[in-house]
Order: structure tokens, then sequence, then C-alpha cells
């Protein structure tokens, strides 16, 4: 007998300030990327769908975006380039987790 199925995984990308499309205001929203992996006998081998989302934290609306929109919206999110936070405008891309004046 062979057991299979699929499981969900949740990663939380960056926080974001954006303008939300259902409340107005501009709060933090959390970009979330959702991977579901097909699963073996419980195991998870192989992602078979990757989707992405911001989630306003000020009402809870979720949007679906694009991969495109994601990787844009990771880009302002770890460079500073929409001048919050000082920005520093094509600054080198960081890995998350570094300490951000590390070089
Ligand atoms: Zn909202």
């Amino acid at each position: 007998m062979i057991i299979f199925g699929t499981k969900g995984y949740i990663y939380q990308l960056a926080i974001l300030t954006l303008v939300c499309g259902h409340c107005g205001n501009p709060s933090a929203h959390t970009l979330r990327k959702r991977v579901t992996k097909f699963t073996l006998f419980f195991v998870p081998l192989f992602p078979f769908s990757t989707k992405y989302a911001t989630q306003c934290t000020f009402c809870g609306a979720e949007q679906q975006i694009t991969t495109a929109q994601a990787e844009q919206l990771q880009l302002q999110g770890g460079g500073g380039g929409q001048g919050f936070e000082g920005g520093r405008p094509g600054g080198a891309a960081q890995q998350p987790g570094q300490h951000p004046y590390q070089r």
C-alpha cells in the first residue's frame, strides 16, 4: 500500500509597508510564500506548487500575487529602495538574517 499526499509549508519572506487594496491603510504587509509538496509515506519529496501572497496586518486581507511581483517586493523590502528606513538605492542584495551593517 502506497500512502501519498501533500503537505503545505508557509514561509514568511518579508514585511513591507504597502497601501492595502482592501482597507486603504498604508500598513505593514507580510509577504508569504506557500509551497505545497508532494509527499510519499509522509516524506515530502518535491514541491509542485509555489504561490505568493501578501497579507495586510491591519485588516487581515490576503492577496495573491505573481512570482514576479513577489520578487519585486522582496527587492524593495530587502534593499530599502522605497525610501523608508534610510533608503540605500541600488544596495547589494543582503542575505536575510545577516547583520545589516556587515559587509
Ligand atoms: Zn488592509
